[in-house]
């Protein structure tokens, strides 16, 4: 037997590689079946592919306290004990504990070619047993405590391949536990390209969904892939199949589920492999945040191995992987509205939300998908922004919620067989804003100005502002100012006009959940002259003063409730005041009997 020391210069690595990795022991069975699954994969090439009886195979002997991961790959020589495991595994170990110097805790261990080394997060000692491939080559036994000196001697292996023997710590006895190292290679194998077994039972593996071409893969074959990962979630609604190879090497599979109405990203969604291996299920960084909802698999060799959120957010393979998603989705969806429009829009409901927060965030994203912009129209049918325009010439768009619907306004832009957008959704206040801000169009609100197209001028009447003055003295509504109009519809008493601005930064707020009622400073309540209401205000203002005070707060708490604008909290209020102004009238006229 031999005493050497490992090599390195600076301090020992191990109980670093212990303390520092600690949160993720169980990342070493990882790390050992990737090098297991390497060294048969190097086999393989080097015997042309033949098909030989590659296995992995783990055995736990609970006595010992050992954990075993064998394998029928390559094996090494002594020499390349020495090179690999003694000396190539450190030679990133300066640069590792310079990193971890500067306190960068999120530094990946893969990248510093110190796989193997996670091995001591979990054992007191480590040994391995190989016999390389090579003719005549003789078994090698290494063995290592954690401490920088390690032992070479002769092994006992008599056929080709590698154990990595784990003597188990006293703090990690738990991975002894079957079931619990059963468990853990489900989800790191569960796509392994080589078979591998525990304590002689098989795991079961399948071929990966992402590996065959998309040409090649049915709806169905899609479908099953999604339900095999998400067993208690309806069917997606539509997915992208993910093969690039150039800046990096990726492919993958990522579903648009269909949403639950709460709109809730779940967690652990997108599953990482690298080759085939589980890596991680943390790994939201990879996509640009309004695509989080998406869900599926993605295997690169390229990706950092080890994976955490700000490492991943500082790699620029993640980056560019992002963009590549968010490009793909917009593509996929543009194909769709432009060849099966129908279709597209069934789905909308359903991806409404993410593309327009898409739209919002991410300028690539809007530039590619503002031709698919649609909402649905007050006659239910669908519009597009670009449609809307073809047909106002004056590039307005006229917009409402489905609160105003039936409302006496909405009926007399409608009467005017003016086309009113439907913006329901809660991003439509600050989508409509970016819009404008980007000059694809001018929105209006139906109550957030007076119209032109509304008015009559033929019918103008001569006493207008006399009559104005007086409804707004009876109103004693300080917020109030009162204008009288001529509308072309008669059947309209009166409306409120609010501040486009100001209406919209009180939608903002709404939508916040913040109460911002005070936001609107002054409202207009626009009176129609052509209305007999008014008219019969106008006539008796003189003689009965009284009465016509009355049928002006009546008008006026009209317009309110028509408008949805009366706050949840006041509405038994107005309403008790409307029964008020009744009563009111009702004995005024009773008593002039
Ligand atoms: P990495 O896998 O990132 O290169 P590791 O520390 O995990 O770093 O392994 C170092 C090297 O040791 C590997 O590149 C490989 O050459 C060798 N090695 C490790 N495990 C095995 C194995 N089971 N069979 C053959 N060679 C191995």
């Amino acid at each position: 037997m031999r005493q050497s020391n490992l090599k390195i210069h600076s301090e020992n690595i191990l109980p670093i590689i212990k303390k520092w990795l600690y949160s993720d022991r169980e990342i070493f069975l990882r790390e050992l079946i990737s090098n297991a699954s390497d060294a048969i994969h190097k086999l393989k090439i080097i015997n042309g592919g033949a098909n030989d009886d590659y296995k992995i195979s783990i055995t736990t002997d609970a006595e010992n306290k050992t954990i075993t991961i064998s394998d029928n790959g390559i094996g090494m020589t002594e020499e390349e004990v020495e090179t690999y495991i003694a000396q190539i595994a450190f030679s990133g170990a300066e640069e590792f504990l310079a990193q971890y110097k500067e306190a960068n805790k999120e530094a990946i261990i893969g990248h510093f070619g110190l796989g193997f080394y996670s091995a001591y997060m979990v054992s007191k000692l480590v040994d391995i047993d190989t016999l390389s491939y090579k003719e005549g080559a003789k078994p090698v036994f290494w063995s290592c405590d954690g401490t920088s000196s390690y032992s070479i001697d002769a092994g006992k292996r008599t056929s080709r391949g590698t154990d990595v023997i784990l003597h188990i710590d006293e703090d990690n006895l738990d991975f002894l536990e079957e079931w619990k190292l059963r468990e853990l290679l489900n989800r790191y194998t569960r796509f392994f390209a080589v078979p591998i077994e525990l304590n002689g039972i098989a795991l079961g593996n399948g071929e990966p969904l992402w590996l065959k071409s998309a040409s090649n893969c049915t709806d169905e074959e899609y479908l099953e892939f999604y339900r095999n990962f998400f067993p208690t979630d309806p069917d997606p609604i539509f997915w992208i199949h993910l093969n690039v190879d150039y800046p990096f090497k990726l492919q993958g599979i990522l579903y648009f589920p269909k949403l639950d109405t709460n709109f809730e990203p779940k967690e652990k969604t997108i599953q990482l492999f690298c080759n085939r291996v589980f890596v991680s299920d943390h790994c939201r960084d990879i996509l640009p945040n309004y695509l989080m909802i998406l869900r599926g698999a993605i295997d690169s060799p390229d990706l950092p191995l080890n994976v955490s959120r700000s490492s991943l957010q500082i790699d620029k393979n993640v980056r560019q992987l992002s963009s590549y998603i968010s490009k793909k989705i917009a593509d996929r969806l543009t194909g769709l509205f432009r060849t099966e429009k129908e279709r597209f829009l069934q789905l909308w409901p359903d991806i409404e939300m993410v593309v327009k927060l898409g739209i919002l965030n991410d300028d690539k994203f809007f530039e590619k998908m503002k031709e698919v912009l649609v909402w649905k129209k007050d006659n239910g049918d669908w519009t597009s922004i670009s449609e809307i325009l073809e047909k106002t010439p004056e590039s307005k768009v006229f917009y409402s919620t489905e609160d105003q619907r039936g409302a006496a306004i909405f009926e007399a832009y409608r009467a005017k067989g003016i086309e009113i957008m439907m913006a329901n959704n809660t991003v439509d206040v600050p989508l409509i804003n970016f819009l404008e801000e980007k000059g694809i169009a001018q929105f209006q609100r139906i109550d957030g100005s007076l119209d032109d197209c509304l008015l009559d001028a033929s019918r103008e009447a001569a006493n207008a502002s006399s009559l104005a003055d007086f409804i707004s003295a009876a109103l004693k509504e300080s917020e109030v100012v009162v204008e009288a109009k001529s509308l072309s519809s008669d059947s309209l008493p009166g409306l409120l006009v609010l501040d486009e601005k100001q209406r919209r930064a009180r939608d903002y707020f709404t939508m916040q959940k913040i109460n911002a009622a005070h936001i609107i400073k002054k409202k207009t309540l626009v009176v129609n002259t052509n209305n007999k209401l008014i008219q019969a205000i106008e006539r008796l203002q003189e003689s009965q003063p009284e009465v016509a005070a009355e049928i002006s707060k009546g008008v006026y708490g009209l317009a309110l409730l028509s408008q949805r604008e009366v706050e949840p909290k006041d509405y038994e209020q107005v309403i008790s005041k409307q029964t008020q102004i009744l009563e009111k009238l009702s004995s005024l006229l009773v008593s002039r009997e």
